[in-house]
């Protein structure tokens, strides 16, 4: 994707390229051969082409952009012996097609290529006055040194991932793939492909939902069966139509849907919505016509939307576009949606327009083979007509890519999702605590959690939190007034607020007397405020206002639960009133407690705050809304780095260890746990694996101390289970009991580890497992060995902030027991947050490591640090060699 969203694919280079590449240099200006080869080359010599496109994707590497089929651009790079680990670097884009943004993705591609095998940097050589290639690297955010020499200037970018280079990519990937989904929303023609005199017909349906909403521009009905549909000439194919066509929506049936979709591409269509289904989620067979489709629509460049889905639409009345078939309208709005099920977009369709959640875009992606969920949260980013993003996800993609947009968006709106399903890390079978604790649906929770996604469980959740976020702010706190004319479900609101962790605060006594002075005196004034059945519309007006105005709640909740028809619609008008009125900046919501729903004044589409018929949704609502008031005011947590690693040592083991070993991994022995803790600086106690007794009672002599014998073997998944651990023992005579104690514990004892025996402190659990697809999820709990059955746990998505490892121990309902919980010893909180962080950079760095069980981590008092007693690491090869593939995928960066 560039600027203008327009599709370049960015892949590695491979020795078929050799032609093109030939092709593209003796294309070349005369000016940019310069710039390039110093000098003009008109073409590349046998030798030069194949040293350009055989490389051994290691300290030779070249990426190539492929746009409209032809080589536009390639970035290469070849590593020396620098002593500082920089390699030469060199960019090319072809000249049309300069300023365009492709140079900065090939640095970007190459350069994340490059920092995975150790380059630190890139030397470039360019000539003074080559501006477009000085404005890519500058651009792309990489810190940069410059040195000029007889016009030449030796440019130096450091390959470091650096906050501004991250920033800059998100700027350009927001840019980039937001322009390029502009034609699905913003199309300045139409086709419709499949279009039907059928009215009842799916294709039929469609069309007519387009004419009817007065779509902005041109629209083709394109039919071979058909001369006119609705009084509109029908066209054979879409080459047929006489102008141009932006986008096309496809209801053909499935077997003919690739070939309309390539007439699609030669016509010049940039954006198409595949409604036809019977592709990947029917089969093989299927999925492999999905493939075809996908690669139709990248070698042309074009968005699709789909297939299987419902369409989309787009109510800003400088398009209205609603390019869907189902029977709803929906009344236009700031709150944009995704969905991937097609039935549930409708039911959510339907249920907003009751609710009257006004629709800015909706987009059913369907079996989201192209367009996905992350690039529309990319066009919404900065789409000034979403303020609230809502998604119902059944899967994601890449969860990785996901969080990280997420994350920058939910900065600037809020994004609700409804997300259903287990991880695939619970399908594992549980072979360690942390994999038996990672079964639940956690990875998802951590996901959001991380990225300041509110997650809602149900659909109504979804509409209650949503309407409340469309229109009201977010409050600045948890502190709630609520506001009533009786006193049952007043109360009921006030336990629901209180279980959902809000404070109901007793109001100061100068504001119970001011609320006193305009109420009955059976009024109840300190918070609920229970005005009695008398309260008219005065009342509630006075009472609205004074809450509102004072500074001694964030939100306010106000009940209306009418006696008699009597009056309903003054005291409604006078609660709309109060609680619209201006720049009051607190959280407004209203209840209003009556079957057949609320009165217009209340529940019209214009009525500034949401009115919910229950004081439990209302309170549900609230409690999400201030999480994620919260999360936004939290500072961003740092992803430290630590200067005392042994990364060389760490990986010597690794690497010694999977020599030969299946994709299932291994344990690690012992020594080599212990080995690559210690590269990390994580503590663990002095201990030795030893074969014989001698040894044993020959290390306790040393140490000076009790010791601890344990089993090595490897049918004793939990030792102590089977007796295979004795604690606290000294002395020849102990030790050799112990010894022969925990030998024949197991019938295949493989060596005993002897080690310092840790007196007293708190016993926590700090894990890792890998998900398939959300990558290693970090684990901290308190309780030892009982901590599944406690189930008091935090879990995170690696890597993990400063403030994400603090926030793992204090959100955890056993946290007290480590400040010092009823006399007890306080425990080393700090030495935790540095354990947790180091884990998380041994994971970084060691990404065999695919599941560890540091259990029990014995805490001391403060000061006295941690120490590893029980550790269990399982490492296997990675995915990591890495093959060049012509289906590489199209770049987003
Ligand atoms: P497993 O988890 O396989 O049963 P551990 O090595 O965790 O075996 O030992 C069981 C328990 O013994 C630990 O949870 C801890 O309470 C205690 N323990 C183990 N090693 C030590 C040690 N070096 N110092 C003090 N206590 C220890
Ligand atoms: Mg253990």
């Amino acid at each position: 994707m560039t600027k203008d969203g327009g599709t370049v694919r960015i892949r590695p280079i491979v020795p078929d390229d050799a032609p093109a590449l030939q092709a593209f240099v003796k294309n070349m200006s005369t000016e940019s051969s310069y710039f390039r080869f110093f000098r003009v080359k008109r073409e590349l010599e046998p030798a030069e082409l194949e040293e350009f496109t055989q490389l051994d994707y290691d300290s030779q590497m070249a990426f190539v952009a492929i746009a409209d089929g032809n080589l536009v651009g390639v970035g290469r790079y070849t590593a020396g012996d620098d002593p500082d680990g920089f390699a030469e670097a060199a960019f090319t884009v072809a000249d049309g097609l300069q300023g365009k943004g492709i140079g900065t993705l090939l640095v970007y591609r190459i350069s994340a290529f490059a920092r995975a095998r150790g380059v630190r940097g890139f030397r470039a050589y360019l000539l003074a006055d080559n501006h477009a290639m000085m404005r890519v690297f500058r651009n792309a955010g990489f810190s940069m040194r410059r040195d000029i020499d007889e016009g030449v200037y030796t440019i130096e970018i450091d390959t470091e991932h650096s906050e501004a280079v991250i920033e800059a990519e998100g700027r350009a990937e927001q840019i980039a793939i937001a322009a390029s989904v502009m034609p699905l929303f913003y199309p300045t023609s139409i086709a419709v492909i499949g279009a039907s005199r059928n009215k009842a017909s799916i294709g039929g349906r469609l069309f007519n939902n387009i004419i009817n909403a007065d779509f902005n521009g041109p629209l083709y009905p394109v039919n071979p069966n058909a001369s006119v549909v609705r009084s509109i000439h029908c066209y054979a194919s879409v080459k047929d139509i006489p102008g141009t066509v932006d986008l096309a929506f496809i209801v053909v049936p499935a077997r003919f849907v690739n070939a309309v979709v390539r007439e699609c591409a030669e016509k010049g269509v940039r954006g198409v919505v595949v409604i036809s289904a019977g592709f990947s989620e029917t089969g093989e067979a299927g999925a492999q016509m999905e493939r075809e489709l996908l690669d139709i629509v990248r070698d042309s460049g074009m968005r699709m939307v789909g297939p299987n889905c419902m369409g989309l639409l787009n109510t800003d009345p400088a398009v209205n576009l609603d390019g869907q078939f189902g029977p709803i309208v929906p009344r236009a709005g700031n709150v944009s949606m995704s969905s991937q099920s097609g039935a549930l977009g409708l039911a959510i369709l339907d249920y907003a327009t009751e609710l009257n959640l006004g629709i800015s875009t909706f987009v059913s992606v369907g079996n989201k083979a192209d367009v996905a969920g992350d690039d529309l949260l990319l066009f919404w980013e900065e789409d000034p007509n979403t303020d609230v993003i809502l998604l119902y996800l059944e899967s994601f993609g890449s969860p990785r890519r996901f969080s990280r947009i997420a994350r920058r968006i939910a900065k600037k709106k809020p994004i609700v999702a409804v997300k259903s399903g287990r991880t695939a890390a619970g399908a594992r079978a549980a072979s360690s605590h942390t994999g038996s604790l990672a079964s639940l649906d956690v990875a998802v929770d951590a996901l959001f959690r991380q990225a300041g996604v509110i997650r809602v469980s149900t659909l109504e959740e979804l509409f209650d939190v949503t309407a409340l976020l469309a229109s009201q702010p977010v409050p600045q706190g948890d502190r709630v007034g609520v506001i009533t004319n009786a006193g049952g479900p007043a109360i009921l609101a006030v336990d629901a607020l209180e279980s959902q962790g809000l404070t109901v605060p007793e109001l100061s006594h100068g504001l119970q007397a001011e609320l006193r002075s305009f109420l009955s005196d059976q009024a109840a004034v300190a918070n609920p405020i229970d005005m009695i059945a008398a309260a008219g519309p005065e009342q509630y007006r006075q009472a609205i206002e004074t809450l509102l105005g004072s500074d001694e709640v964030d939100a306010l909740i106000t009940l209306f639960i009418p006696a008699s028809e009597e009056g309903v619609s003054e005291t409604a008008t006078a609660i709309r009133e109060a609680g619209e009125a201006p720049l009051h900046g607190k959280t407004f919501l209203c209840v209003y407690m009556q079957s057949g729903g609320a009165p217009t004044e209340l529940s019209s589409p214009d009525v500034g705050f949401p009115t919910f018929s229950f004081p439990e949704r209302a309170a549900k609502a609230l409690r999400k809304a201030v999480t994620y008031a919260e999360w936004l005011a939290r500072p961003e947590g740092r992803i430290v780095g630590f200067d005392d690693l042994d990364v060389a040592r760490a990986r010597d083991v690794v690497e010694r260890a999977i020599d030969g070993v299946d994709e299932d991994g291994i344990w690690l022995d012992p020594d080599s746990v212990d080995a690559l803790l210690e590269s990390y600086g994580i503590a663990i106690p002095k201990a030795q694996v030893v074969a014989t007794v001698e040894d044993a009672v020959a290390f306790g002599r040393d140490l000076g101390g009790p010791i601890v014998l344990k089993v090595i073997s490897p049918s004793a998944v939990h030792k102590s289970d089977v007796g295979g651990v004795v604690l606290d023992v000294s002395g020849a005579d102990q030790i050799t009991d112990a010894y022969n104690q925990v030998t024949g514990s197991v019938s295949d004892p493989d060596g005993v580890l002897v080690q310092e025996f840790v007196p007293g402190g708190h016993e926590v659990l700090i894990g890792m497992v890998e998900d398939p697809t959300f990558g290693p999820l970090i684990v901290f709990g308190l309780g030892g060995v009982f901590v599944e059955l406690i189930g008091d746990v935090a879990f995170r998505i690696h890597p993990l902030t400063d403030l994400d490892a603090s926030e793992m121990i204090s959100e955890l309902r056993s946290a007290k027991l480590l400040e010092g919980y009823r006399g007890g010893d306080p425990g080393d909180v700090d030495a935790v947050v540095d354990t947790l962080l180091r884990v998380s950079a041994l994971i970084e760095d060691v990404p065999e490591i695919f599941e560890m069980d540091l259990n029990p981590v014995k805490v001391g008092t403060p000061g006295s640090g941690v120490r590893i007693v029980d550790a269990r690491i399982k490492v296997r090869a990675t995915t990591g060699t890495w093959i060049p593939s012509r289906t590489d995928l199209p770049s987003k960066i």
